[in-house]
């Protein structure tokens, strides 16, 4: 356990009297609810502190609380604390703050944000699953709705415990949550999963129309009128691409979706073998060894980026063989 590390985050955000929270951009579970747990849980220890979490506010992540809005020109001597995020560029919304120190809390592979205090580890499942274990460890306060939106961030970052980042550690703190609280876990399931029938027509519209190589690469660039035809959001392509971890006939895959508005070819990536982020990386992506995205502007890119991870399907599976 990281106790030293632990009593240096919290002398940090006790000498501080206005504290923002930030996280990725387009963020998810994970990444929302560390930002409103962490958040809570400063406010419920220090009411006197002023304590925002940033960025834009996405609604179906309504259920685990709200982003606040400030006015950036009070904000004069900021701790920032940065989860769920390891670059700079994918910070949501921290453009017009001052800061003097930051606390970095992550699991992704280290880049360039670097925390006065950091605890950066791709050993954790979640972000949630760190700041789980950070407040069962120190004097910050967590209740019942905290440890909430904790559980939901382990929950879908580790696809209900399915993904190889699942460890004993992920069990544990989602054990000490559910049982301490008493978390009613079928009602957060339902607000993390329900999904509608339409929800499901798109998820068939992908499968069949995946193409998938002899190297066991699936790959397919979504049209982008299905999401008109079946009234889905296009961010419904980053939930979908999780549920295809157990087809035998898959190794890697990757779905193209295009943002319009951005003018920018967007990609959801994953793996249940090859090493896919740093592939992912030389289309100005990244993540994590098995689930990573990219963002790119040439069209070009898009059969490049497939042949690239055809060819680590193809490495892979020569060397199982071997
Ligand atoms: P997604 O497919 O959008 O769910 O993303 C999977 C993982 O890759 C998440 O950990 C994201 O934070 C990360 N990721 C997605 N897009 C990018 C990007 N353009 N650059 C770096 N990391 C990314």
């Amino acid at each position: 356990m990281n106790k030293d590390l632990f009593k240096q985050i919290f002398k940090l955000i006790k000498n501080y009297d206005e504290i923002i929270l930030a996280r990725h951009i387009s963020p998810d579970p994970d990444a929302v609810g560390s930002q409103l747990a962490l958040r809570d849980s400063i406010r419920l220890t220090f009411p006197n502190k002023k304590v925002y979490a940033i960025g834009v506010g996405v609604s179906k992540f309504k259920y685990l609380g709200l982003m606040d809005k400030i006015d950036t020109n009070s904000i004069t001597n900021a701790l920032l604390i940065v989860l769920d995020v390891p670059n700079y560029s994918r910070i949501d919304g921290i453009e017009d703050i001052s800061y003097h120190d930051i606390i970095k809390i992550d699991h992704h592979p280290k880049e360039d944000i670097v925390g006065t205090v950091d605890f950066t580890s791709s050993k954790y499942s979640s972000a949630c699953e760190m700041v789980a274990e950070l407040l069962l460890n120190t004097r910050l306060i967590i209740n019942k709705q905290i440890a909430e939106k904790l559980f939901i961030g382990i929950v879908s970052d580790s696809e209900r415990f399915l993904f190889k980042n699942t460890t004993a550690h992920t069990f544990e703190m989602a054990y000490k949550l559910v049982a301490k609280f008493n978390l009613d876990t079928f009602s957060l399931y339902t607000s993390l999963y329900e999904k509608s029938f339409n929800d499901y027509l798109f998820e068939a519209y992908i499968i069949n129309n995946m193409t998938i190589t002899k190297n066991n690469f699936g790959y397919l660039v979504i049209d982008n009128t299905i999401f008109d035809k079946l009234k889905v959001d296009s961010a419904s392509a980053s939930i979908v691409v999780n549920n295809f971890n157990f087809i035998k006939d898959l190794l890697a895959w990757c779905f193209i979706t295009y943002d319009a508005k951005n003018e920018i070819y967007k990609a959801n990536i994953r793996s249940r073998g090859p090493i896919i982020n740093e592939i992912a990386s030389h289309y100005n992506g990244g993540g994590h060894q098995y689930a990573s995205g990219a963002r790119f502007i040439n069209k070009e890119d898009i059969e490049k980026i497939f042949n690239e991870l055809d060819k680590a399907c193809q490495e892979y599976k020569e060397h199982e063989n071997q």
